[in-house]
């Protein structure tokens, strides 16, 4: 019998595991931790299942988006998706700052969200407590609830698995997820599976790709955790920027141990970005292109040190975005001053060739009969153009010697121990 399409979405390397389908068929669908391809839906193999799965993906950004209604006026705009405007700045709240992965950018206008009563709570990501390798997407309602969200976890979560909850409690929430998730988001409303009177504004982060759970476990080797402790917590970012990758454990008599940090160029270039599924090396929006803001780091002003104090890119992608941002401004939440709008790129090089390099990486999929996602209206070529001669060639060369490296043309099967 044929595959149902969510099912069909894993098998095919389409899915980015933001958990759209399992949070709206709960009962149908759910997301599970596979160490080595990701966080990825699972369905029930019963006709209810099937049916669950042929409406869920209706909202899945995860097989394509559409950038048709998307406004662009520019260059920037073709490259990053709309630009409005762009700041750069930092949470005015000291403990916010320090928490906060960049500059505590995202949780300070996502408190603000909750203060000025833009929104009823505040849809995120958090570790999970009785196990920081995972993560768990929840729902907070106060600043307790979104402080658990500081800092960017390198590791696989579905922030949009909350959206059958933000659909059902028919109240104004504010939605924090990376690019990908932000895109479901926006497609669910489209399709009319989430009111957009319940979505009140969108934050997305900025996302090269994100670690499998073996890759946490490597880190976790790396930070030279015991395997028979107890983890009790683990960062990825934040306490400084970017920060040090830390965890804390409790031995086997009870005992509190906190390991070494390692900067973050040592945990993200040399253990987790090379695990980052296929799925994200061809993803073609990595700044949120979709959300009402977006936040990165503004790396083109590096941090002195692995524990600077924090600063955040900041960019306004619809009207709403920027009304809200300065607004935060005004409030004194944020403190952040105007940049041109061209900053996006000085400040992420590697996010622009890489947009550039993934439009060539779906195209040399598909030639050889594999599937690749499909974002309509989405102006690349111009991008691939831009890029080195040695870089177009080894954008289709190189998607080929990984096609065969890692046998990109098997179905993708997931479960939740190693295979
Ligand atoms: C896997 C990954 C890759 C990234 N790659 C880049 C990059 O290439 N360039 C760049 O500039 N920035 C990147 N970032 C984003 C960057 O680390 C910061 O998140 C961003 O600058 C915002 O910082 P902040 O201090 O404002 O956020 P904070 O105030 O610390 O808030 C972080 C928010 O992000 C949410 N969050 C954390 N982890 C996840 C996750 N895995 N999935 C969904 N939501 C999550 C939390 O719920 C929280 O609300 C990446 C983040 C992740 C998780
Ligand atoms: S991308 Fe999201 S909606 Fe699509 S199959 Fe994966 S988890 Fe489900
Ligand atoms: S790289 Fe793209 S697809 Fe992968 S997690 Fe980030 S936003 Fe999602």
């Amino acid at each position: 019998m044929k595959k149902d399409p969510i099912s069909s979405a894993v098998a095919c390397n389409l899915c980015t595991g933001c958990g759209a389908c399992a949070g709206l068929f709960p009962d149908m669908i759910r997301m599970i931790d596979d160490p080595e391809n990701g966080r990825r839906p699972v369905v029930r193999k019963t006709p209810q299942g099937r049916l669950a799965a042929d409406k869920a993906i209706a909202v899945c950004a995860g097989v394509g988006s559409d950038w048709t209604a998307l406004q662009t006026r520019d260059h920037t705009d073709e490259e990053w998706g709309p630009v409005l405007a762009t700041w750069e700045g930092w949470a005015q709240d000291l403990e916010i700052r320090h928490k906060g992965s960049s500059g505590g950018a995202v949780t300070a206008l996502a408190e603000f969200a909750l203060t000025s009563g833009t929104a009823s709570g505040v849809a995120h990501i958090a570790a999970r407590r009785d196990d920081p390798r995972l993560n768990e997407a929840v729902i907070s309602l106060d600043r307790a609830g979104i402080m658990r969200g500081t800092g960017s976890r390198y590791a696989q979560a579905s922030a949009a698995e909350t959206l059958g909850a933000i659909a059902a409690q028919d109240q104004p929430m504010a939605f924090v997820g990376k690019p990908c998730d932000v895109a479901t988001v926006t497609k669910a409303i489209e399709a009319g599976a989430v009111p957009a009177r319940n979505i009140a504004l969108t934050i997305a982060i900025f996302c090269a790709g994100t670690p499998t759970l073996l890759a946490t476990q490597s880190l976790l080797d790396r930070l030279q955790v015991p395997k028979t402790a107890r983890l009790t917590d683990l960062r990825y970012r934040g306490n400084g920027w970017p920060g040090l990758m830390q965890a804390e454990w409790q031995d086997t008599d009870g005992t509190r141990r906190v390991s070494r940090g390692i900067p973050y160029a040592e945990g993200w270039g040399g253990i987790l970005q090379s695990s980052r599924r296929w799925r994200c090396r061809v993803c073609t929006d990595h700044s949120g292109a979709f959300a009402d803001i977006s936040v990165g780091d503004p790396w083109h002003a590096p941090p002195q040190g692995d524990t600077d104090a924090g600063r955040s890119l900041i960019v306004a992608r619809t009207e709403r975005g920027r009304a809200f941002v300065e607004q935060a401004i005004k409030a004194g939440v944020l403190i952040a001053e105007p940049r041109s709008r061209d900053v996006i790129a000085l400040a992420q090089p590697n996010l622009k060739a890489t947009h550039g390099a993934a439009w060539a990486r779906r195209l040399s999929t598909r030639v050889i009969g594999l599937s690749a996602p499909r974002d309509h209206g989405q102006k690349l070529v111009g991008l691939w153009l831009a890029l080195s001669t040695k870089q177009k060639i080894q954008s289709v060369l190189g998607t080929w010697k990984r096609v065969l490296r890692d046998r990109l043309w098997r179905s993708v099967r997931v479960s939740e121990t190693p295979q």
